[in-house]
C-alpha cells in the first residue's frame, strides 16, 4: 500500500473545499455542501461547496474577462500558450502520485488505473494539445462567383477560439475526461469553467492549482463544484457560455442538449454506451481473447463508457469462451484501490451500487441466467463481485440498458450477419470490439457496425490522437485528436476584394 503523499495530506487537511475562480479559491455564496466519501470504507474525505447561480455567474464572468481581445491569454502567441500547456503536463506528471491517490480516494478505483489513466492520461493529453496550439489553421479558397467590376479577391477562413467553454464531466475518469475537454479548449485559445461530478470534485481543484503554477493567467481555467440540478444547470444555461462540452449519461445529455438550444450554444455530447464484444470461433489464442473480453468489461469496475458489456460468442465456441471468462471473473481479487494486488475495487457510491444491484435482480427476473457473481462481498465499502449472465437473445432489459458496473451479458450468434444484427440492435453506438483472426471478416464488420470506435482483438483504449464519440444515442460530436481541438474553434469566412 503506498504512503499518502505530504502534498495530498495537506490538501485533505483543508476539509472544506471551495470553488476555484479567477486564479484563487473562492468561498461561494451558498450554504449547501456535498460530502465526499471514500467508497472503499465509507469514510468522509472532505466537503465541497454546491455552486449557486451567483457562483457560476462569477466563474463565467471571470472566464469571459480572461477571453477579452486584449487579455494576456488572447494576446499570447500560440507558442507561448503551448509552453504553458506543456508546463501543465509536466506538473501533472511531477504530482502524478498525489493526483492518482486523490482519484483513488474519491472514486475508489485501483491505484494502478488512477496512475495510468487519470494522472498519466491527463499528462499525455495536455502534452498532445500543447503541440496543437501552433497548428490551428484556416484555408485559402478559390471562389466560383466572379467579383463585381472584374476586381480581384482573396478569400480565406480563419479558425477563432469560440469563447467561454462550460465543461461538465462525470466521475468515472475524473481527471482524464476533464483533460480531454480542458486541454483542447485551452489549446484553441478558449477559457474554461469546469464542473466536476459531485462524487469526485476534489481532483479538479488540485488540477486548477497546478494550472496556476504552470503560468495560466487568472480566469482562464476555473472550477465550480456542485451538483447537476443547481450548479450544472446554471452553467449550461448561462448566456455567456459559447460552448458546452458534456460527458455523462444519455439522460442528462438530452437535458443539456435542450438547454443549449435555448441559447443556441454549441454543444458536444459524449454519452452512455452498451458496447458489444463479438467473438468469432476462429480464435488463435482463446485464453488471450477471454482475458481481453474480461478486461473490456471489468476494468474500472465496469464503470467505463466504452465497456464491452454485451459479449456475442459464436455458437460453436460459446460454452468454452463463456467458461474461460467466468473463471477469470471468479479469480479476481476484490479489494480496496490502494491494495496493489487488487483486480477490482469498489463502485463509486452507495447509490450507484444499489442501481447496479437492481439491474442484477432485473436480469434474473427477465430470464437471463446468472453464471457467476452478483453478490456484494464486504460489509463496508461499495463492492460487487464481477457478474456474468447468459441469455439466448437480446431480449432481457440488461442487454439494452447501460448498467455501468461489472456486469457482462453473453449471447450466442450463428454467423457474421447474425452477429451484426444483434450488435447493432441497440439505441447506443459508442464502441465495439471484434475478436477474430480473419481480417476480411473484421473489415466487413467494421464497415457495418454502428459504433464510433471499433477495436479488433483488443479492448478499447483511449489515446489523445484517436477521436472518441458515439453513434445514435451515445452522443453528438467527437473529442480527442484534431477534431478535439477544432471543437473549440469557430470559422470566420473572409473575402478581400481589391
Ligand atoms: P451524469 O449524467 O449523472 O452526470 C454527469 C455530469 O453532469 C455530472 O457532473 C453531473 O453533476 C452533471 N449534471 C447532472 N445533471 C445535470 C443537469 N441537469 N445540467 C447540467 N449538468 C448536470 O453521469 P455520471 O453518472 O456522472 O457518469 C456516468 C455516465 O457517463 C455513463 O452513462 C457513462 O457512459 C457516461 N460516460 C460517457 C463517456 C463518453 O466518452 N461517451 C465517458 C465517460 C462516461
Amino acid at each position: 500500500m503506498p504512503t499518502i503523499t505530504d502534498q495530498l495530506s495537506q490538501f485533505l487537511a483543508k476539509k472544506d473545499h471551495t470553488h476555484f475562480i479567477n486564479g484563487q479559491y473562492h468561498a461561494g455564496e451558498g450554504e449547501e455542501q456535498i460530502t465526499v466519501i471514500n467508497p472503499a470504507n465509507e469514510e468522509v474525505i472532505g466537503q465541497v461547496a454546491v455552486g449557486t447561480k451567483a457562483d457560476v455567474h462569477q466563474a463565467v464572468m471571470a472566464a469571459k474577462k480572461a477571453f477579452q481581445h486584449d487579455s494576456p491569454w488572447r494576446t499570447m502567441s500560440p507558442d507561448d500558450r503551448g509552453k504553458i500547456l506543456y508546463r501543465f503536463a509536466e506538473l501533472i506528471e511531477l504530482h502524478s502520485e498525489t493526483i492518482a491517490q486523490l482519484v483513488t480516494l474519491e472514486n475508489g478505483k485501483l491505484i494502478k488505473d488512477s496512475r495510468s489513466s487519470d494522472a498519466g492520461g491527463a499528462a499525455k493529453t495536455f502534452r498532445y494539445y500543447a503541440g496543437w496550439t501552433t497548428k490551428i489553421e484556416g484555408e485559402t479558397l478559390d471562389l466560383s462567383q466572379p467579383q463585381k467590376g472584374g476586381r480581384q479577391n482573396f478569400a480565406f477562413t480563419r479558425r477563432e477560439p469560440i469563447g467561454v467553454v462550460a465543461a461538465i464531466v462525470p466521475w468515472n475518469f475524473p481527471v482524464s475526461i476533464a483533460s480531454w475537454k480542458v486541454a483542447p479548449a485551452l489549446a484553441a485559445g478558449c477559457t474554461v469553467v469546469l464542473k466536476p461530478s459531485e462524487e469526485t470534485p476534489l481532483s479538479a481543484l488540485l488540477l486548477a492549482e497546478l494550472a496556476m503554477e504552470a503560468g495560466m493567467p487568472a480566469g482562464v481555467f476555473n472550477v465550480v463544484t456542485g451538483d447537476g440540478k443547481t450548479t450544472g444547470a446554471a452553467l449550461t444555461a448561462h448566456p455567456e457560455v459559447k460552448k458546452i462540452t458534456f460527458t455523462g449519461s444519455t439522460y442528462t445529455g438530452k437535458i443539456i442538449g435542450k438547454t443549449a438550444m435555448d441559447n443556441v450554444t454549441g454543444v458536444s455530447l459524449e454519452l452512455g454506451g452498451k458496447s458489444p464484444a463479438i467473438v468469432f470461433e476462429d480464435q488463435i489464442d482463446f485464453e488471450a481473447t477471454a482475458k481481453g473480453v474480461a478486461a473490456g468489461i471489468f476494468r474500472n469496475q465496469g464503470q467505463v463508457c466504452v465497456a464491452g458489456s454485451r459479449v456475442y460468442i459464436q455458437k460453436k465456441v460459446f460454452d468454452k469462451v463463456l467458461t474461460d471468462i467466468s473463471h477469470i471473473a471468479q479469480k479476481m481479487n476484490i479489494s480496496h484501490g490502494f491494495d496493489e494486488t487488487a483486480d477490482i475495487g469498489p463502485l463509486v457510491s452507495k447509490g450507484h451500487l444499489k442501481k447496479v444491484c437492481g439491474y442484477i435482480e432485473k436480469g434474473q427476473q427477465d430470464g437471463a441466467t446468472l453464471i457467476t457473481g452478483g453478490k456484494t462481498p464486504k460489509e463496508k465499502g461499495y463492492y460487487l463481485q464481477p457478474t456474468i449472465f447468459s441469455a439466448p437473445d437480446n431480449r432481457p432489459s440488461i442487454i439494452e440498458e447501460e448498467i455501468f458496473g461489472p456486469v457482462l451479458a453473453a449471447i450466442p450468434f450463428d454467423d457474421l450477419e447474425d452477429a451484426l444484427q444483434k450488435a447493432n440492435d441497440s439505441q447506443m453506438g459508442l464502441a465495439a470490439t471484434i475478436w477474430t483472426k480473419d481480417i476480411s471478416k473484421a473489415i466487413k464488420m467494421i464497415d457495418r457496425l454502428e459504433a464510433g470506435v471499433v477495436y479488433v482483438n483488443s479492448p478499447v483504449r483511449s489515446d489523445p490522437n484517436l477521436p472518441l464519440g458515439g453513434y445514435k444515442q451515445s452522443g453528438i460530436g467527437r473529442e480527442l485528436g484534431k477534431t478535439g481541438v477544432y471543437n473549440y474553434t469557430t470559422l470566420k469566412s473572409v473575402n478581400i476584394v481589391f
